[in-house]
């Protein structure tokens, strides 16, 4: 008998991140490495069936460490910016609707003073 999930079970390579694939080349230009994993890079991949590294090199924990330090800066730093071109798109945003309510009010003043002008004219 032949195994059901032939598919599934075929998808044995992970990479870095943890993506799994069903081929080492796919696992080695993971594209979500480059965001999720701290390497910034498919740094391995693994057989899943044998645990063995099949790509790349496998890191210690002190590399790991290391670079997970690193990463977490640069998360920080992506995140600040990101927030910082939220604030600034906010700001734009902001000044936009004061903008659009400026010229209701000043429309609605013009429409007054005319009325004014009408009434002072009647009188
Ligand atoms: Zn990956």
């Amino acid at each position: 008998m032949t195994t059901s999930s032939f598919d599934s079970s075929s998808y044995i390579f992970e990479c870095c991140c943890g993506e799994r694939f069903n081929n080492v080349r796919a696992a080695s230009v993971c594209k979500k490495c480059r965001n999720y994993s701290v390497w910034g890079y498919t740094k391995y991949v693994i057989n899943t069936e044998t645990d063995e590294v099949v790509d790349g090199e496998m890191p210690t924990d002190e590399e790991y460490k290391a670079q997970e330090a690193l990463a977490e800066k640069r998360w920080a730093h992506e995140q600040a910016t990101w927030q910082q071109e939220q604030d600034e798109e906010y700001r734009y945003w902001a000044a936009e609707q004061e903008a659009k309510a400026e010229a209701v009010i000043e429309a609605e003043e013009d429409r007054l003073f005319e009325l004014q002008d009408k009434m002072l004219g009647l009188m």
